[in-house]
């Protein structure tokens, strides 16, 4: 895939795969182009150039007698549908309640009644620890609490794949360990695929597969998470490993 922003390109010709149920770790230098793949995924972004498939099936362009061609919305958002994500930033909903966030989605995008909603819901909240919740206002909750829902509503819409965008980066620090215990339950009861962009080092070493570590929009090293963080290969996984470590 290739991405630019006007003469800057991000991504260069990057390729990767990730399998059906493994959960990778994107890594490296702020700027590196970590955070503009995961809004590739999630069509957050427009790709300039290449393609991305979900299960086999072109995302946003295919090739169509040697031309790449873009798809049409709503086959983009049947695939999109498979995909969600959890951001830096919860982005709640701020004028619904917290159960109200999480049954939005399932009702109007997947035509769920609202009985089922609701009850999925409310045993997703239950998973992230805020049963007691689901009629409070978000803004009346802690960021790690937030957090915890914007996890719940991601879930609700039973994706394949989750991209978790930096999501204890906006936390305060004692904020962290609750949203990322969460987060480590669900690697271990489910097997979401999952695709991962964090500075918690730890958990990337617990949680995933896979480490891919990122410089200048290119993979520079490619390591299970053992050896990534205990003997990298190059140089510059070794300094930047040793900057945040
Ligand atoms: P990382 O997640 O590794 O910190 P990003 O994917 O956020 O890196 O950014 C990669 C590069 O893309 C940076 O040079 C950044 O300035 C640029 N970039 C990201 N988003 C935009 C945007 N919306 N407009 C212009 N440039 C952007």
């Amino acid at each position: 895939m290739v991405k630019k922003f006007g003469d800057n390109t991000v991504l260069d010709d990057l390729n990767f795969d990730v399998r059906r149920g493994e959960r990778v770790t994107l890594i490296g230098p702020s700027g590196s182009g970590k955070t503009t793949i995961l809004r590739l995924v999630m069509t957050l972004e427009h790709l300039t150039g290449g393609y991305i498939y979900v299960d086999g099936e072109p995302l946003t362009h295919l090739e169509v007698n040697g031309r790449r061609v873009e798809r049409r919305p709503k086959d983009i958002a049947r695939s999109t549908q498979k995909i969600g994500m959890v951001f830096q930033q919860f982005n709640l909903f701020p004028n619904m309640s917290v159960l109200e966030n999480i049954t939005e989605a399932p009702v109007h995008v997947l035509g769920r009644s609202s009985e089922e909603a609701r009850t999925r819901g409310l045993e997703l909240l239950d998973m992230v620890g805020l049963a007691d919740k689901a009629e409070e206002h978000p803004t009346r909750l802690s960021g790690g609490q937030q957090q915890r829902v914007a996890i719940a509503r991601a879930l609700a819409m039973d994706p394949e794949i989750l991209l978790l965008d930096e999501v204890t980066s906006a936390l305060d620090p004692e904020l962290v360990g609750e949203v990322l215990g969460v987060l480590r339950d669900i690697a271990k009861s489910t097997d979401i695929t999952m695709l991962i962009v964090t500075h918690e080092m730890q958990f990337a070493q617990d949680v995933s597969h896979r480490v891919l570590m990122f410089d200048g929009g290119k993979i520079v090293e490619e390591a299970s998470p053992d050896v990534m963080f205990t003997s990298p290969t190059h140089e510059r996984t070794r300094s930047f490993l040793q900057a945040v470590l």
